[in-house]
């Protein structure tokens, strides 16, 4: 049986270090860092990530400023928003919630915060100093993976690494953060060919991918390590029934309660097979804000 790599342990102490740099800075008689959260429109799920960025801000002493605006917000009053946040001294981190409502153009957003307030790690900026191997605001959640990897004790020197997804927030800068750790790095994607086969030379796989289950069991390489970032709501009996044959807890789940979530690796499956895997819920998802607040710190940090 794998380790189950606990996220949520790692959290807590990401945060609890977060905290006593906020500690730390308070007591050399500075404000503390804050971090400005721009949430538009009504999406539900991305009320609840903003309420629970609010809450990991409080519990380590970081201001979070909120500012709502409605869906049909035009792009003129978002961008003269973040100019307003960005000339701001008071804040030191910015961060607009994805995805915006239609009609707004989330690049343009995104590329308009001040490098140095990007706590997501999104602008071009940031993301060239990733390229470059150069210290910057890099993304949270592969931050936070790498974070957990090197916890575990996970030697990347020479390893192969697959990551299966190539999106700016998650596939590509993992893909990076790895090389730069010296692994040998493959980045799978909706258009390789054999996926499995690509999957199985992996010593570590990283799924971010967005399609619940979509790696059995059988694609990974006996032994490997197995980082699960995705996220999905399964809601689909015949579906939950093919992918939780091998953890039937989760199907109970969606039996009683109509819907459930998962990763993108099948984890019962995985248990079977892998050395160490991170679970879902309870595997990245907590390390992300984590991921955010350490970030926040920093451009505090930087800003001084
Ligand atoms: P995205 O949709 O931007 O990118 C998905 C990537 O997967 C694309 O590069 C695409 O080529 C690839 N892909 C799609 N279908 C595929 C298939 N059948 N086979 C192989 N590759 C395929 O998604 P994203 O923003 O990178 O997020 C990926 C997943 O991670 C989602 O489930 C998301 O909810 C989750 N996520 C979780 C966290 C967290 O905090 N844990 C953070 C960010 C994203």
């Amino acid at each position: 049986m794998a380790t189950i790599l606990d996220g949520k342990a790692h959290a807590d102490r990401m945060l609890e270090l977060v905290r006593l740099g906020v500690e730390d800075r308070k007591a050399r008689g500075l404000r503390a860092p804050a971090l400005a959260v721009v949430l538009v429109g009504d999406d539900p799920a991305s009320h609840v990530y903003v309420r629970n960025k609010a809450a990991a801000c409080a519990r380590v002493g970081i201001t979070s400023i909120e500012h709502r605006l409605a869906a049909d917000t035009h792009q003129e009053v978002l961008d003269t928003l973040i100019d307003q946040l960005n000339a701001d001294s008071e804040v030191d981190g910015i961060l607009v919630q994805l995805p915006l409502p239609k009609g707004l153009d989330s690049k343009e957003a995104l590329h308009r915060i001040s490098p140095a307030k990007d706590v997501d790690g999104f602008h071009p900026m940031n993301q060239g100093l990733l390229l470059e191997g150069l210290p910057g605001l890099r993304p949270c959640t592969p931050t936070a993976c790498m974070s957990l990897l090197a916890h575990h004790g996970l030697q990347l020197k020479g390893l192969r690494a697959v990551v299966l997804g190539r999106s700016e927030i998650v596939g590509k800068p993992m893909a990076l953060m790895l090389l730069e750790q010296h692994a040998t790095v493959t980045i799978a994607h909706s258009r390789t060919q054999d996926l499995p086969s690509v999957c199985r030379e992996a010593d570590l796989l990283v799924a971010a991918v967005g399609r619940p289950g979509l790696v059995e069991g059988s694609w990974i390489k006996p032994g490997a390590v197995v980082v699960d970032v995705g996220i999905n709501r399964v809601e689909d009996l015949a579906l939950g029934e093919r992918i939780f044959a091998a953890e039937p807890r989760k199907l109970e789940v969606l039996k009683a309660k109509g819907a459930v979530l998962c990763g993108d690796v099948r984890f019962g499956e995985a248990m079977q097979v892998a050395s160490a895997v991170t679970p879902v819920p309870g595997g990245v998802g907590p390390l992300t804000i984590a991921g955010l607040l350490a970030n926040t710190l920093t451009a505090a940090g930087a800003g001084r």
